[in-house]
């Protein structure tokens, strides 16, 4: 019996809606929704680090490294299509901050 990680409520393990084997480490993980919080989750919800450490492909390593340059294209249409052009600015989960560089730039207060 498992228990959503948000609100508790309790799922039969049986209840999943797909399961991916990864090819790193030949671990089954299973995706869940729970039906109370509409939360989806991957069981188990620990990875190990290795994966990131060995797997992780060049952008990976230079987006946790901080010399990514570039934003991505979801940011671009954030200054294509904001119609503010200026102010605060939080960015919540802001990864290596190469948004709030280029939004800094563009005049934001970040
Ligand atoms: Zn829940």
């Amino acid at each position: 019996m498992l228990k959503c990680p948000v609100c508790g409520t309790r799922k039969e393990s049986r209840e999943y809606i797909e399961a991916y084997v990864s090819t790193f480490n030949n671990q089954e993980y299973k995706l869940y929704h729970c039906k109370t919080c509409d939360l989806q989750w991957w069981e188990p919800l620990k990875i190990i680090p290795e994966f990131y450490e060995q797997e992780g492909e060049e952008g990976y390593a230079m987006f946790h490294i901080g010399l990514r340059e570039e934003i991505g294209e979801n940011h671009k249409m954030f200054f294509k299509y904001m119609p503010v052009k200026y102010g605060r600015l939080l960015n919540v989960g802001c990864g290596d901050g190469v948004f709030l560089k280029e939004a800094k730039k563009a005049g934001y207060e970040v």
